[in-house]
């Protein structure tokens, strides 16, 4: 049987302190978790980090437009199976949602992290791309939070965790929409943790800096994109590329926290919120 996460939490404190039988149980054992863009980069690595940490870990759903590369990941990870979805698009995802939880028996975790870029100059830009970039980064992520909640307080309480960038907190040159939209990812996640702490359901938010992942690579196909990619890594302390395991790391964090934990944005890009 399933048991709410906040349960698990507390039973884990109680653990620490009284040496607990399931001392070494990992805390998403259990858990039924969605992660959406969870086929590559940084989603992988998330889906990775909850399905595999611990003893036993999480069953989690990939939810993913790219059907291939999400079959190809649960092949892989132990308790994770692809489900292929636009998450835009409200209809598709609502049925993707419905199957996904029938064969989760549930949700305790949605892992809001689909997301896409295009980095250009803005006046350049065509009201197209927005268009695009608001249905992947902005729609994508209330639609999935839109159809989690209801299937979260049947529950008794979850966790939504959100990967937003850094972008959507000191803005970003060549990338002003996308980063609109990660800002509002960003006031989003701290208007539904408003709205759903009474319900036991945290909502938090992680911004990566640049990350080494299949999307970078995309975006530093163009010269003039890599040239600005690179220019934000030299002016990071910590001068060097985030791996997706080290913001895997801080999405695990907020998706085990206790419900105290809420409405919180963590940066996890070396230093670049702070650089000059
Ligand atoms: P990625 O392109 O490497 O992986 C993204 C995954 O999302 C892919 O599997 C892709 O198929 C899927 N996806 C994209 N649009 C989708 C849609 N509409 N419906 C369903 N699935 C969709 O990207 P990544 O770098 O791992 O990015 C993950 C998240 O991290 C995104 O929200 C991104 O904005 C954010 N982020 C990335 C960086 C970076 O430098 N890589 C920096 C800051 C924030």
């Amino acid at each position: 049987a399933f048991r709410p996460l906040d349960d698990k939490v507390s039973m884990m404190s109680n653990d620490s302190q009284n040496s607990h039988p399931h001392n070494d149980e990992s805390p998403f054992h259990n858990v039924a978790a969605i992660v959406t863009g969870g086929a590559k980069g940084i989603g992988a690595a998330i889906v990775r980090r909850l399905a595999a940490s611990g003893a036993s870990g999480a069953s989690v759903a990939i939810v993913d437009f790219d059907a291939a590369a999400a079959r190809a990941l649960a092949d892989e990870v132990p308790g994770a199976f692809a489900v292929t979805a636009d998450v835009g698009d409200y209809t598709v995802l609502s049925e993707a949602m419905e199957a996904a939880c029938i064969r989760l028996n549930g949700l305790d975790l949605l892992i809001n992290n689909a997301g896409w870029d295009h980095v250009q100059r803005f006046t350049d830009t065509d009201p197209s791309l927005w268009d695009k970039l608001i249905h992947i980064n902005l729609k994508g992520v209330f639609n999935a939070t839109h159809l989690a909640i209801p299937r979260l307080v049947a529950r008794g309480g979850g966790r939504i965790v959100n990967v937003a960038s850094d972008a959507g907190r000191v803005g970003s040159s060549g990338e002003a929409v996308y980063a609109a939209c990660k800002g509002g990812t960003i006031a989003f996640t701290k208007s539904i943790a408003r709205e759903t702490a009474r319900h036991g359901i945290t909502v938090n938010c992680v911004c990566p800096g640049p990350t080494d992942t299949p999307l970078l690579e995309e975006i530093k196909q163009d010269e003039r994109a890599a040239a600005t990619m690179d220019a934000i890594v030299r002016a990071t302390p910590n001068r060097r590329l985030a791996r997706p395991e080290e913001i895997a790391e801080a999405v695990a964090f907020f998706a085990a926290a206790p419900a105290h934990v809420t409405g919180q944005v963590l940066s996890v890009s070396g230093g670049l919120t702070m650089a000059g």
